[in-house]
């Protein structure tokens, strides 16, 4: 299957010197075309600055200080400014937590989905007008011709998203970067919303990106997984795979604390300690602080990302080992 996505060796940073902060520091990933890829870990992992490189949106003074981000084939962090604003909304989309952040307050949702259309392919403001109550309709919107003409505070958090995905899917993009669409939104309406998302992914035939936290997601919508750790990659697998024997401590411990239907579990990840701050990562492997299965070598020594049996990835020195003899780390 031919790749939309490779990222390679990126890392990107914020500020210099003593205060500098490694929010990406060496990741290497790839999207094929029609898959849907998720990226995992807690927050802080990098997952989030690793989506907005993709759409050279890191704020200042975050800069790209190493690696190639190749969409479609070409490098994107060798684009100029209006070469990317093209790409932006049209190939390459992006749909975020808030809705109500990334909305204008100020113009009515079907004038912030027409404008895609008048931007990207230039249609006239009438048949712009026109295709944006197509995607309301498409988006599963009701009334999408009254629901044009009002503002976002009008609408409920889940219509919201779903004005987001309209505006985001609105050029039929070859990628769809979605950080945490439903993390904000109550279960039904999640639910609601990641069967919406599958559905156009059907029609349109497009590659996800899809950023969480949560596991449960990654089972229901991915067909592989990235695990983020300390703003790096500690295992890459399919789905099915990754869930019968996470071959990195840190994936078990992600797979241990997934909420159990009758336990009322908030905090989402059990695992004791917390991620390293960028700022002060230990020497040796990132997660030795936290993990059980820690020895000598852990201390001194950081893994690098390697191929398992199966076209898996992991970065522990156990990792073949925890996945030749499963029984032996438990
Ligand atoms: Fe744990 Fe060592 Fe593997 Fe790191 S390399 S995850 S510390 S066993
Ligand atoms: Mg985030």
């Amino acid at each position: 299957s031919r790749r939309i996505l490779e990222i390679r060796d990126l890392k990107t940073y914020f500020g210099r010197g003593a205060n500098e902060v490694r929010s990406v520091d060496g990741v290497s990933l790839h999207v094929d075309a029609g898959e849907t890829l998720g990226v995992v870990g807690e927050s802080g992992c990098g997952k989030s600055v690793t989506s907005l490189s993709v759409m050279r949106l890191v704020p200042s003074p975050g800069r790209y200080a190493h690696g190639e981000i190749l969409f479609e084939g070409r490098d994107i962090l060798g684009l100029g400014a209006a070469e990317m604003r093209r790409l932006r909304g049209d190939r390459l989309s992006m749909i975020f937590q808030e809705p109500m952040t990334s909305l204008n307050p100020v113009r009515t949702v079907g004038d912030q989905i027409a404008e895609a259309f008048r931007l990207h392919r230039g249609l006239s403001r009438k048949e712009a007008a026109a295709r944006a109550v197509d995607m309301l309709r498409q988006v599963g919107i009701p009334a999408p011709e009254r629901r044009a003409d009002e503002f976002p505070h009008q609408l409920s958090g889940g219509m919201r998203q779903r004005v987001m995905i309209a505006i985001a899917l609105s050029c039929h993009p070859r990628l769809l970067i979605a950080d945490e669409p439903t993390t904000a939104l109550d279960v039904t309406i999640q639910a609601q919303i990641l069967d919406l998302l599958r559905k156009l992914k059907a029609e349109l035939g497009m590659a996800i990106m899809l950023i969480t936290h949560d596991l449960g997601v990654v089972a229901e919508m991915c067909d592989r997984v990235v695990v983020m750790y300390a703003g790096r990659v500690v295992e890459e697998a399919r789905v099915t795979d990754l869930f019968d024997a996470p071959a990195h401590p840190y994936t078990e411990g992600l797979l241990a604390s997934i909420p159990k239907l009758d336990e009322a579990v908030d905090e989402l990840f059990a695992i004791e300690g917390q991620v390293p701050s960028p700022t002060e990562r230990p020497p040796g492997c990132p997660f030795e602080p936290r993990c059980r299965y820690a020895f000598d070598r852990c201390r001194r020594e950081t893994p690098e990302l390697r191929e398992l049996d199966g076209g898996r990835r992991a970065a522990c020195f156990l990792a073949a080992d925890r996945l030749a003899r499963p029984g032996a780390f438990s």
